[in-house]
């Protein structure tokens, strides 16, 4: 459904959309895939998590940032996080976006910004840090920054998009770091990117060996696809691949159930667990995905008061409406 996935990461990219959502709070049902804007709240969620045997990696949502100021206020917001991780003794980590710490004008900044993190990490048992990757034309930005840091700090790792044909190249450029491997969750070309599923889940198994079989330091496989999960499971068996080398990761509110079995089979879990009021890029993308996520919404969204609230953002949210309708039809 390349027309719908096309739609919603267009509303994931519109800025003033969200910083109009960012103002009325979660909703369209995105409160069940993120866990509240409050420190004591995530720390609830991130205890109860851990409790089962999980391991969080926290998303401070926000990506749309033009000023120095906010920069450095994200940057503070981050450092808030991994205070409230280490007080409570949780077994967590950081997701980092570099664009939230000011890449997208001033490299430098976000540079400054993430080496300030860094150094806290360290204090705080060298929290693991990991730079999500975004958006292709970001990508050199990550690297140069990654590049920058990595001979400093042991702590720091970032992702891997199997979608971008570039993705091995990659996996052989970091064995040194702990790395995430995900398929990819931005509209990117044909000239840099794999476009069907087929193709993409074949470079992303292709990846995953070659970096299980050649890398002793941690992978995250980061999907809910659990013909990848079944295949990892039997590779890293076949293979003799220590469960200490990878780990498993999903998205917080996606299928909860399959991540507590996993991680009750013995293998290494992480939950990246969004966190903050910046949530409406961050849902949109997880629709561009996968539609059906919108059953998640569909009751909130028809409900009367739901409906006064969104005037403001009617223009999109009309769309929106009429495509709920139409995708949750042909969801069930
Ligand atoms: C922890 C984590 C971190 C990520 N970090 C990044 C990042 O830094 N940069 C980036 O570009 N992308 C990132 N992503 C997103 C990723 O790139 C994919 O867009 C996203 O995970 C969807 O792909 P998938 O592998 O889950 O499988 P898909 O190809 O979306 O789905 C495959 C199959 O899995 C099943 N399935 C999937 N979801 C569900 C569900 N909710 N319920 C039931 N069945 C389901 C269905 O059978 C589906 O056909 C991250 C994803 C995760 C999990």
């Amino acid at each position: 459904m390349p027309i719908i996935k096309n739609f919603f990461i267009a509303l994931s990219n519109n800025k003033a959309l969200n910083n109009t959502a960012k103002k009325l709070g979660p909703m369209f049902g995105a409160n069940k895939v993120v866990a509240g804007n409050t420190i004591p709240a995530l720390v609830e969620t991130i205890s109860r998590l851990n409790e089962k045997g999980i391991v969080v990696t926290v998303d401070n949502l926000g990506e749309y940032v033009s000023t120095e100021g906010e920069a450095i206020m994200a940057k503070d917001q981050i450092l808030e996080v991994m205070y409230a991780i280490n007080n409570y003794n949780l077994d967590a980590h950081m997701s980092i976006k570099i664009s939230q710490l000011g890449a997208e004008f001033d490299l430098d900044l976000a540079y400054r910004n993430l080496r300030e993190i860094l150094l806290k990490a360290n204090e705080f048992k060298n929290m693991h840090i990991n730079i999500d990757t975004e958006k292709y034309d970001s990508l050199l930005d990550v690297i140069q920054t990654v590049d920058r840091l990595k001979g400093e700090f042991k702590n720091l790792g970032t992702v891997i998009q199997a979608y971008l044909f570039k993705a091995e190249a990659l996996i052989d450029k970091y064995p040194e770091l702990r790395l995430r491997l995900v398929k990819g969750a931005y509209k990117e070309n044909e000239f840099i990117a794999y476009q069907t599923k087929d193709e993409i889940d074949r470079n992303y198994i292709n990846i995953i060996e070659k970096r299980l079989l050649n890398c002793n330091h941690v992978t995250s496989i980061a999907t809910h696809d659990n013909q990848i999960i079944n295949h990892v499971k039997q590779f890293t068996k076949d293979n003799n691949i220590d469960k200490e080398q990878f780990e498993f990761q999903m998205l917080y509110g996606f299928r909860t159930e399959l991540a507590e079995e996993i991680a009750k089979q013995g293998y290494n879990f992480c939950i990246y667990v969004p966190y903050g009021d910046d949530w409406f890029s961050y849902f949109m993308r997880r629709l561009a995905e996968r539609p059906q996520n919108l059953v998640l919404a569909y009751k909130e969204f028809t409900s009367p008061k739901m409906l006064k609230k969104l005037g403001i953002i009617a223009g999109a949210t009309v769309a929106v409406g009429s495509l709920l309708s139409i995708i949750t039809k042909k969801a069930k």
